[in-house]
């Protein structure tokens, strides 16, 4: 268990990166993509999609960042920060990349586009390495010190 938690803030790193390339494609469809005479980044609706997806991907990369400096340095995993790293990273990935399909549109959902490549792959990331539910109950475990099951 010490090992995985060691371990995790580098699947949080590669989640990270599905969720980068799908936030960075989508803003740069959002300026090019015109409708009713005007790019859709205009819109608040497509704007704020954007930048909830930079801020929830700058959080995960702050909590893959101090995992990661932790399991260098070897501090000790008190609260089960390379947990939460993986938790966050992986769930920030399966988000962005669905608001990443919702901002192309038709075009996020057909192969010709990258974008729902990046959804199925970020979906893994829920999954292994440790579920989303059993990170959960790692980082409560570590922070109450009762055995919750
Ligand atoms: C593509 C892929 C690659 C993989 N690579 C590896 C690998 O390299 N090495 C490796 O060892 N494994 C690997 N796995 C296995 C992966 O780690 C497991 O699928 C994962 O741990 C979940 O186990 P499970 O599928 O048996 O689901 P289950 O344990 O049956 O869980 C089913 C559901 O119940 C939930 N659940 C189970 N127990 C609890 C609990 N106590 N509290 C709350 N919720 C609970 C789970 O979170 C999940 O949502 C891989 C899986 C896939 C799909």
């Amino acid at each position: 268990m010490a090992t995985f938690e060691a371990t995790r803030p580098a699947v949080g790193a590669q989640a990270l990166g599905i969720a980068r390339a799908a936030y960075e494609y989508s803003l740069d469809y959002a300026k090019e993509r015109k409708q009713f005479g005007r790019a859709i980044i205009e819109n608040q609706g497509i704007a704020f999609k954007l930048a909830d997806m930079k801020t929830q991907i700058d959080a995960a990369r702050l909590l893959v960042w101090r995992a990661s400096w932790m399991a260098a340095t070897r501090t000790p995993f008190l609260n089960g920060e390379g947990s939460m790293s993986k938790l966050f990273a992986g769930e920030t990935a399966v988000r962005v990349t669905e608001e990443a399909i919702q901002i192309l549109g038709g075009y996020g959902y057909v192969r010709e586009y990258p974008v729902e490549r990046w959804h199925r792959d970020s979906k893994i990331y829920t999954i292994f390495e440790g579920t989303s539910e059993i990170q959960r109950l790692i980082i409560a475990r570590a922070i109450s010190g009762v055995h919750i099951r």
